[in-house]
């Protein structure tokens, strides 16, 4: 990367740009030195010969979308792909027994195998064209327990190893405290348990401090930190309080599975009488900085006190399918105004778009009817995304047309609505400032090639259903975070390296 001038700028001209829910010719993003949008602006105010003088990078044959934000993931999990997919001893299959198997390998690796694991993850996020993460991340301490000399050492492996792949990240520092209701503690989450809320806060706040330190003034953060109470089972109603209390006074965002399986309803009904989501919006702990992940198993009333609190929700639909957790019901939630971000979790495949996709289409076979997810007129939306949120108090949800309604094309309503998932609700939820191409957002985008198998022939109108209906990876071709390139024809800089020594931490792991 070539330092730039103070105040000098990058112009990237694709032949299409993502413009509020419709591609649009002959325009062009223009960067400033800091990494963000300064403005979209008209090609033709570029003569030609003048394209080398301002700086005009020029992508011919691609469209340009905003960078995707991946809410939910946990990096380590990409050691155990493919080794998941049999059927064991157990007589039936679960979540619960494919846990097992994540625990067994989240026990052997040390600090340097989670740096190499998360590189792995990260850099096929970055060939996807995601350039944000959110990363739920819970392994704090040594295999037996212990706290590291600095007990935020393996968040930092995670980390460094976003910068290294060129990724934002919000590291979201998860609070687990015990197996679960009444259950004795479970020796294989000795990685993950800090045994109180002070330990837990103050450790996250060291975390916070040195994060704030590593970035540069003026640029759009590139880590920083949220708090993620691992779920109601691993997090009795005190610590949450203090947790969600916490948050609050430094303004981080709360991340926290819910609802993902009907035996932790099960439990947390026995335990407090409520249901995980009823819990959470009695004891007011749910707000517009709170995203729920998952949420699968919810009723009306859950999704109505998701939508009075202005919460988020982040389905994970290619890990819940693999996991056989059910379907997000996204219809419900789109219907009441909660908005819904998309995260690739365990990473079984990293694809938001996948995500995306399959956020509509398990409805549609569960209710055996097609676009189930498109708007229809009138349908209310969650729209403080386009203004400034006021923290207190719930704010009527508008009535009035959304934005996918109001400008983009019969065709692209549904993928407009599909796609804004995986951009901007994403970043909202993470609490990154892009996911949309609006000056002083950070200049995060991908593109993708138009004459790719998978979208050639697609014109502006067909394109964006093309693209997240049909995208195969392959087809992305640069990937931008702050501006700067991190995939460069469908390349990262590091990539051959990232990957062997991936492969060689798998020998290790399992030969
Ligand atoms: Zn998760």
């Amino acid at each position: 990367v070539t330092e730039k001038a103070l105040g000098e700028t990058t112009t990237y001209a694709p032949d299409l740009l993502y413009l509020n829910g419709r591609f649009e010719r002959g325009r062009a993003l223009v960067c400033d030195a800091q990494g963000r949008i300064a403005a979209v602006t008209n090609l033709e105010s570029f003569a030609e010969r003048d394209e080398t003088t301002n700086n005009v990078v020029r992508l011919r044959n691609r469209a340009m979308l905003p960078g995707m934000s991946n809410a939910h993931s946990h990096a380590f999990q990409r050691v155990i792909r493919g080794r998941t997919e049999y059927r064991s001893e157990h007589a039936r299959d679960s979540f619960w027994t494919w846990r097992e198997m994540m625990y067994a390998a989240a026990s052997r690796l040390t600090p340097e195998d989670i740096y190499d694991a998360s590189r792995m993850a990260f850099l096929e996020m970055a060939l996807a064209g995601i350039t944000s993460v959110g990363e739920f991340h819970y392994l704090h301490r040594t295999a037996s327990g212990v706290e590291y000399d600095d007990p935020n050492l393996l968040s930092k492996e995670v980390v460094r190893a976003a910068r290294d792949t060129g990724l934002r990240i919000a590291l979201l520092r998860v609070a687990y405290a015990r197996a679960g209701f009444q259950r004795p503690p479970d020796e294989r989450q000795r990685r993950f348990i800090e045994p109180d809320s002070e330990t837990f806060l103050r450790n996250t706040d060291a975390l916070a401090r040195d994060l704030v330190a590593l970035e540069s003034t003026d640029a759009p953060p590139s880590a920083w930190v949220g708090v993620a109470p691992h779920s109601v089972r691993a997090v009795p109603l005190e610590s949450l309080r203090d947790v969600c209390a916490f948050a609050s006074a430094r303004k981080f965002v709360v991340h926290m599975h819910v609802a993902e399986q009907p035996a932790e309803i099960d439990a947390c009904v026995e335990e407090t009488g409520r249901t995980p989501v009823a819990l959470l919006a009695s004891e007011g702990l749910l707000g517009a900085n709170f995203t729920g992940v998952h949420a699968v198993h919810i009723t009306p009333e859950e999704v109505r006190s998701l939508a009075r609190a202005r919460a988020c929700v982040c389905a994970c639909p290619t890990t819940e399918r693999n996991l056989g957790d059910g379907i997000v019901p996204a219809d419900a939630l789109f219907d009441e105004g909660v908005r819904l971000a998309l995260g690739t979790d365990s990473h079984t495949q990293i694809d938001l778009l996948e995500d995306a996709r399959e956020l509509e289409y398990h409805l549609r076979l569960q209710r055996l009817q097609r676009n189930v997810l498109a708007p229809t007129h009138g349908a209310r939306r969650n729209t403080e995304g386009r203004r400034d949120v006021d923290n207190e108090g719930v704010r009527e949800v508008d009535n009035e047309d959304v934005r996918d309604d109001a400008d983009s094309s019969a065709l692209s309503k549904l993928a407009a609505r599909l796609f804004e998932c995986a951009s901007l609700n994403g970043a909202r939820s993470i609490g990154a400032d892009a996911g949309e191409f609006a000056a002083g957002r950070a200049a995060d985008f991908f593109t993708v090639d138009l004459s790719d198998a998978s979208i050639a022939g697609a014109d502006e109108e067909d394109l964006l259903p093309s693209i997240v209906f049909s995208l195969s990876r392959a087809a992305v071709r640069d990937v931008s975070v702050g501006g700067r390139l991190i995939v460069e024809d469908g390349r990262h800089a590091a990539q051959d390296e990232i990957v062997s020594r991936f492969a060689a931490l798998q020998r290790r792991l399992w030969t």
